[in-house]
């Protein structure tokens, strides 16, 4: 049985949800839900604060983040498409003339080539 993490309504503990099968003589006639924390007893499964819902949105926050750090690393920033020889921008698109495809300016890239015409206009 997999563990199913819940924030506690009662005790506000970031902890798991006990599911237990109650007994009818020999019969299942149900399920008791309850906090693993406090032992706080959930009348209904739709009554379960579960957390999954919100683990979603988080992972993607952490996508954007990383790529985010990839932007202002130093390094990194040096080989930005918008400084390379290869990029090619017109109203409608950003373009690599290198690898015959759509960038973003912020995107790098292992092929980069220093374009010394486009540093100067950024310096005027
Ligand atoms: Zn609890």
């Amino acid at each position: 049985m997999s563990a199913v993490e819940i924030i506690c309504r009662n005790c506000g503990a970031d902890t798991l949800l006990k599911r237990e099968a109650i007994y009818d003589g020999f019969e299942k006639s149900g399920e008791r839900l309850s906090c693993s924390s406090c032992g706080f007893e959930y009348t209904a499964e739709a009554d379960v604060p579960f957390k999954e819902k919100k683990g979603d949105p988080i992972i993607f926050t952490e996508a954007d983040r990383s790529e985010n750090v990839n932007i202002f690393d130093e390094t990194e920033a040096q080989k930005l498409c918008r400084y390379c020889a290869n990029y090619i921008i017109n109203p409608f698109t950003q373009f690599c003339s290198l690898h015959k495809k759509e960038v973003q300016a912020t995107d790098t890239c292992p092929r980069f080539e220093q374009s010394e015409e486009k540093e100067a206009n950024d310096l005027l």
